[in-house]
């Protein structure tokens, strides 16, 4: 199957990366949200990443940006997605949320189309079972920033065919990437490990065990590791970490995944990381 049209659903944190990577290498986009003002702060999003990523990444390919721009439908309209060979649902990490998109897109896509779920830790058999076509849905895990990171966790559901994957590892081809496949559990292999590191991290900050800052340095300077897991967090976004700690909670039903007291307050106050501005660390002035 040509794997021409994609759509890409929620133009969020990923729905942006991905939009932006999937029509720089060659797609055509059509990128669903529910209000046109997100969709206009992706399309100046994605304007900004293309214009940075000219100077600092080496062999980019340097297509004008409204070229690239160009091959990317901002849409309000699901009815848009009728011709789509493939979609990536990007919505925010909450069931209730998810559940109705599924049953949407499985009526206004044509048979063939795969979906693939890009969530943090929701399970892909339990998305499968809110369409008709449990056979062609499986996870695609991307990772933030999705146009510069080369491996996707591929989640295989209780029902993805083999087909299916073949198809999902050939859109990964198209855009430049590898898949490890591995199979369904809530959180994955990543972010059954991430989570719960970024979580404890929290609370080592909740408890006045040692600054944010202090936490990330040690990871950084003892473990070799880029960023440290508060960094990380802020960067995927602390609503996102939160309601993913929440979906392992409840999936596993096992308090070792309880949110950290801090993560929830800090939420609440609307300290949502890079993304808004402030999370553990202040952007605002960067
Ligand atoms: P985000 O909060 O930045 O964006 C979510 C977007 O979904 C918002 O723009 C929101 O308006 C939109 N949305 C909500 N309901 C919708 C609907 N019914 N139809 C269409 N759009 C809808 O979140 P994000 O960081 O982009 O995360 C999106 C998904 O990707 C989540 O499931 C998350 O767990 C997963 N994910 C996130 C990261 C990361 O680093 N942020 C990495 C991998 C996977």
């Amino acid at each position: 199957m040509d794997i021409r049209v994609v759509g890409v659903v929620g133009a969020g944190v990923m729905g942006i990366g991905l939009g932006q990577n999937l029509a720089q290498t060659g797609h055509q986009v059509v990128l669903v949200d529910i209000a046109d003002q997100v969709l206009e702060t992706a399309k100046a999003e994605i304007r900004k990443n293309l214009r940075f990523q000219g100077m600092f990444q080496k062999g980019a390919k340097s297509e004008p940006a409204d070229t690239v721009l160009g091959r990317i439908q901002f849409t309000t309209d699901y009815g848009a997605l009728s011709e789509a060979d493939f979609v990536v649902e990007n919505a925010t990490e909450k069931w209730h949320i998810k559940k109705e998109i599924y049953p949407k897109i499985d009526a206004i896509c044509p048979e063939r189309a795969v979906f693939a779920a890009n969530t943090s830790c929701i399970p892909i058999t339990r998305i499968g079972s809110v369409t008709k076509r449990p056979d062609r849905i499986l996870g695609m895990h991307f990772m933030n920033p999705v146009p510069l990171k080369p491996v996707v966790e591929v989640i295989r559901g209780y029902h993805t065919t083999e087909q299916t994957l073949d198809t999902a590892r050939k859109l990964l081809t198209q855009m430049g990437k590898e898949g490890i496949v591995v199979n369904d559990s809530p959180g994955f292999v990543s972010n059954r490990v991430l989570m719960l590191t970024v979580n404890e991290a929290a609370f080592l900050v909740h408890d006045g065990v040692a600054t944010a800052d202090q936490v990330d340095h040690l990871f950084k300077t003892c473990f070799g590791h880029k960023m440290g897991p508060l960094e990380t967090a802020d960067l995927i976004g602390l609503d996102t970490i939160l309601y993913s700690i929440e979906v392992l909670y409840e999936c596993f039903s096992d308090s070792k995944y309880r949110p950290c007291p801090l993560l929830q307050k800090m939420v609440d106050a609307g300290l949502h990381g890079r993304k808004n501005g402030k999370g553990f660390y202040d952007y605002s002035v960067s």
